[in-house]
């Protein structure tokens, strides 16, 4: 989880190269892995073959070693002319010495008579000597015989120790000598077991060589009877025996090959393959396994390098892929860079902010114009609703003007009603406690109106009250204030004018009503009270009180008069 929201947390072009890496690593190991067991099973067989080969050639050779030198033990026994003279005959003496000089590693040659005591040898050794004992005795009287490996045991004081340190062995040949139907006696030749040993290094690489192959010769039982560079002691003492799990190759399934990679004694790992010797004759039939092998980790050295290369190869091309996909990455990341950035732009609202058009590949283009476009509609929509916004704001202050100044005024007469007069009332008085100059106001109150509402009706009476509402506008000033205060009372305010002032005005709108002949109603008279403010601490309550008692007065004194107040 930690590790996909830090994946999340990087930049576009950190995750692409990310992914790609991750994916040439994982494909690169994956490839050499499965090369490298590809090429091992290769190298396998390819080594196995040529481990294999060696072997069979060791055997060839061997094979004809051992039939040459039973031939050779034959072709001595045969020789009637010879040993009719006689079995210590000086004849024979040469003959033998002869044989063995065309092959030294036929280390004695000799002859026993049918009782087993040795007549005539190579440099006389074991004359007269029973050897009536001797396997290759008993099997050679019979017919032509081939000994397996075996130590010295007559002869291993007669003979000058051996430069390889190791004891005499040998491998023995023998055949009847016959004299017609009689067998007279056995010509026996011990081989020096050291002619394998160079059979089998003429075909090994020297040991210096870094392939280490070695080889090896087991016989019929499992017993080791030669190792490479005089370990056959050595590895006899250990215990070495074949190794299990070897497959052998008797040549007689069509030259398969069968190499296997075992354990040895030694606890390593090799490479191992094993023939059968193919005896040229029935003597020779030993049953000789011939085993090469190959220490592991050399037989597939070449492998393991192989494996190592490619990988270091994939990480390489690895890191190039990542390095490819960044730089690939690296448009696109910018675009979207960009756009962030204009979104941002517009999202503050700076000016002139616009999402730009990017083209790095077909998506982001789309992406881009898009985002493009729905940024000037909704731009363009905020502008829209700003101004509808705006145009209401508007129309509803005029509204609440309307509203305002409906509250302030008398839907009859058009003029102030009680509320509009008390705001300019206080206005007024303001003003004149300021400027220290006079404020009066006269109150007007229609004559027995009632009547006239009794008489001819309310609309007449409204008519009326229309009428004075303009007598009044035609003779006061623009500055004065008239308001209607309810019923048939008004009220006149008068700035910068004293008692008399306001007495002459008032004087002259009764007489001006009381001049004015309805067609309807006739002559209608007002009567009126006139006050003025008294100093500084006089308020528009009081006045108003005083104007009301001057005009109670006027009513009092017959009506259509104006009185001031006392
Ligand atoms: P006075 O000379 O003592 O003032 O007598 P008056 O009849 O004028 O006085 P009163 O206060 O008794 O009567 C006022 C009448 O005014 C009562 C009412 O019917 C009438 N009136 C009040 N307001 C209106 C209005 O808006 N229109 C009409 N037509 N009549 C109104
Ligand atoms: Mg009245
Ligand atoms: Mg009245």
């Amino acid at each position: 989880m930690m590790l996909i929201a830090r994946f999340a947390d990087r930049g576009l072009r950190m995750q692409i190269a990310l992914v790609f890496g991750t994916l040439v690593v994982m494909l690169s190991v994956l490839l050499s892995l499965a090369f490298g067991e590809l090429f091992k099973r290769r190298l396998q067989r390819d080594a196995g073959e040529s481990l294999q080969m060696v072997a069979e050639n060791a055997g060839k050779l061997l094979a004809n070693g051992l039939l040459e030198r039973s031939r050779e033990a034959e072709v001595l026994a045969s020789a009637e002319v010879i040993w009719t003279q006689g079995l210590e005959a000086p004849e024979a003496q040469h003959l033998l010495a002869r044989s063995q000089a065309t092959r030294p590693s036929n280390l004695w040659i000799g002859v026993a008579d049918a009782q087993g005591v040795v007549r005539s040898a190579t440099n006389g050794m074991l004359v007269g000597q029973s050897v009536s004992e001797r396997p290759w005795f008993k099997a050679g009287i019979k017919e032509v015989h081939v000994g397996d490996v075996h130590p010295a045991k007559l002869l291993e004081k007669l003979l000058p120790p051996l430069a390889s340190g190791e004891p005499y062995r040998f491998v023995d040949f023998a055949a009847p000598i016959r004299l017609g139907p009689t067998t007279v006696g056995v010509l026996g030749i011990h081989g020096s077991w050291e002619w394998t040993r160079e059979v089998l290094e003429s075909l090994t690489p020297p040991r210096s060589d870094e392939s280490s192959l070695e080889l090896f010769i087991f016989d019929r039982e499992g017993e080791m009877i030669l190792a490479p560079s005089g370990q056959t002691a050595a590895l006899q003492a250990a215990g070495q025996r074949l190794p299990e799990g070897l497959h052998i190759n008797n040549n007689r399934d069509g030259g398969r090959i069968d190499t296997a990679v075992v354990r040895w004694q030694d606890q390593q790992r090799y490479l191992t393959a094993a023939t059968q010797l193919q005896p040229r004759n029935a003597p020779s039939d030993l049953g000789w396994l011939i085993v090469a092998r190959q220490p592991v980790e050399l037989a597939f050295a070449e492998a393991n390098r192989t494996v190592r290369m490619t990988l270091a190869m994939g990480l390489i091309a690895a890191l190039l892929a990542s390095a490819l996909a960044w730089m690939a990455a690296r448009r696109l990341s910018e675009d979207l860079d960009a756009l962030a950035n204009a979104a941002s732009a517009v999202e503050a609202g700076k000016p002139g902010a616009d999402i730009p058009a990017v083209y790095s590949n077909r998506e982001v283009t789309k992406l881009s114009v898009a985002l493009g476009r729905m940024t000037h509609r909704l731009l363009a929509a905020r502008e829209a609703m700003e101004e509808k916004v705006r145009l209401r704001t508007l129309e509803l202050e005029a509204a609440n003007r309307a509203l305002d100044l409906q509250a302030r005024t008398d839907a009859l007469t058009g003029l102030l009603n009680r509320r509009g007069f008390e705001t300019q009332m206080a206005f007024g008085l303001a003003m004149a406690r300021r400027s220290g100059r006079p404020l009066s106001l006269i109150t007007v109150d229609v004559d027995h109106f009632k009547r006239v509402n009794d008489t001819y009706g309310h609309e007449a009476g409204d008519e009326v009250l229309r009428r004075l509402a303009r007598t009044l506008e035609e003779r006061l000033r623009g500055s004065d204030v008239i308001a209607r205060l309810g019923g048939e009372e008004f009220v006149v305010l008068l700035p910068d004018t004293d008692l008399a002032g306001a007495q002459a005005i008032a004087q002259a709108v009764v007489q001006a009503m009381a001049d004015q002949q309805d067609p309807v109603v006739g002559s209608i008279t007002v009567s009126a009270g006139v006050a003025s403010m008294r100093g500084l601490q006089d308020n528009g309550t009081d006045i108003l009180r005083r104007g009301d008692a001057a005009l109670y007065e006027a009513k009092g004194q017959g009506r259509n008069r104006v009185c001031v107040e006392a």
